[in-house]
């Protein structure tokens, strides 16, 4: 068990310099620059939402050609073409680790890692054609350590006052416990595993933790289910969050310096736990994955689904690959003795309209959207199409410059994009009226509402059922592989 760890964490730590390496050429200069950007800001063109939204590359107005003195003047160029949709993955025979993103830094910003008084080693990650792990530039410190990055390269400076230094072409650092238990504390929180502070073109950088993932995945089922919930439900979201991280691992391996974010944009992290129901939770389902036809479930699952379950192809992906019967269950017909007796099964919320148009353009800009940039105001909203289970999918907006049709889906990220609690909404699956200048929405369920829905699994669990069945419902057609033991 332990061999297999080490050896599946060296791969995964060469690839991972491998990813970052190319970054850093564009940099600094050293080959022709590249006509793409580079590989760690690649945008993920076949998810609509996800942490890497495609990044804006003009404004839309620009994009029409127009006709002057008789020559056409081409817009900017379109998006480099968006890499093949990718293969769901066969179960992996050992142990992976999982790279998870926990915060982002500016330019500028210095990291306090590790807790008062831990030693620590920080060093140069550096390729090994062998993949052993690099030791170059090691120093022992203790804990709390400041690490900063700029235009001269990477300080450090540690509790006792010792200090070290990187040179500027070195693009991660590795942060490592020197003894006991693989964790570093960062920003009050332990987190399992080692860390890696990325340097991102901005300026900033990336701070990742490689974790196995059977350490990882108490931290996600204690922050994405409420602590009085029985252990099938934990055992249900346990097998399911493992399924998709499995395949966000494989999709990201070769493409981007981490897999995951500790987030709603992936799965929530709150790093170690002592959640004895989450530890049990994912011991007693060490290994175990949702497979279809052979490869593994991208097991999508969000809080509640309203008794009007989502489609993952079109709500969340765009991969043919996913339109499977796991998660396609909006395919089908509307759910009953789910979540519709819970404290989440409806809802309402007041969003001024302007304010709804403006987060609409700047989506628009930022997901090759010029109709959606154009938008300047919004006099209606109805609902334009409906899946087989009566939940929204499109929406016609009426603009003075005529209708523009979003997903709903796009229409809720848009909206939520701001952060904003006060002016944000639960689910796309909501009737939308106008009212002196407000838009006001009633809604059912909470989240995408494709694939488990969390709130549904609870109620099975309090009547008695088992997490077999609970999968069995939200992922027909799936069945439970051990992959690893
Ligand atoms: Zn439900």
């Amino acid at each position: 068990m332990g061999g297999s760890h080490m050896r599946t964490r060296r791969l995964r730590d060469a690839a991972g310099v491998a990813v970052v390496l190319c970054t850093l050429t564009t940099i600094w200069g050293c080959s022709p620059p590249p006509r793409t950007p580079p590989v760690a800001r690649a945008p993920e063109p076949v998810f609509r939402r996800g942490p890497e939204a495609p990044a804006p590359v003009a404004e839309p107005a620009d994009v029409a050609a127009a006709p002057v003195g008789g020559v056409v003047v081409a817009g900017p160029p379109a998006p480099p073409p968006p890499p093949p949709p990718r293969p769901r993955p066969a179960p992996p025979r050992h142990e992976p680790d999982i790279r998870v993103r926990i915060a982002e830094l500016d330019p500028g910003a210095a990291a306090r890692v590790g807790a008062r008084g831990q030693r620590l080693r920080v060093g140069i990650a550096r390729m090994a054609s062998d993949g052993t792990p690099p030791t170059e530039g090691a120093h022992a410190l203790s804990g709390p350590v400041e690490l900063a990055l700029g235009p001269a390269g990477w300080t450090a400076r540690d509790a006792a006052g010792m200090r070290a230094a990187w040179p500027a072409d070195v693009a991660q650092l590795h942060v490592t416990a020197a003894s006991g238990p693989s964790q570093v504390e960062w920003d009050g929180i332990t987190w399992p595993g080692d860390m890696r502070l990325v340097r991102m073109p901005s300026g900033g950088m990336d701070v990742v933790m490689d974790v196995p993932m059977e350490t990882y995945l108490p931290g996600v089922v204690a922050k994405e289910l409420y602590g009085s919930w029985d252990l099938d439900t934990y055992k249900a979201q346990a097998i399911a969050a493992r399924s998709y991280a499995v395949v966000e691992d494989d999709r990201w391996s070769e493409r981007r310096h981490y897999d995951v974010v500790a987030g709603e944009q992936s799965q929530a992290w709150i790093g170690a736990t002592q959640n004895p129901t989450a530890l049990q939770a994912v011991r007693e389902t060490r290994g175990m994955v949702l497979v279809h036809d052979g490869l593994v479930v991208p097991a999508y699952y969000s809080s509640a689904c309203g008794g009007r379950p989502a489609t993952a192809r079109g709500a969340i992906t765009d991969n043919p690959h996913h339109a499977i019967a796991p998660i396609s269950t909006g395919d089908g017909s509307a759910r009953s003795g789910c979540c519709e007796r819970t404290k989440v099964a409806t809802w309402t919320a007041s969003v001024p309209a302007a304010k709804v148009a403006e987060r609409l353009r700047a989506w628009g800009r930022s997901n090759w959207r010029p109709d959606v940039a154009a938008i300047e105001s919004i006099s209606a909203v109805k609902p334009a199409s409906r899946n087989a289970a009566g939940r929204t999918v499109t929406f016609t907006l009426t603009t003075p410059k005529g209708d523009v049709t979003v997903g709903a889906e796009e229409l809720r990220t848009a909206i939520n994009a701001a952060r904003d609690r006060a002016t944000s909404i639960r689910s796309s699956d909501c009737t939308i009226t106008l009212s002196r200048g407000t838009m006001e929405f009633a809604g059912r369920g909470f989240g995408h509402g494709a694939g488990m829905c969390q709130h549904g699994a609870q109620e099975m669990a309090r009547r008695g059922t088992g997490w077999t069945e609970i999968l069995a419902r939200y992922y027909p057609q799936s069945r439970v592989e051990t992959a690893w033991r």
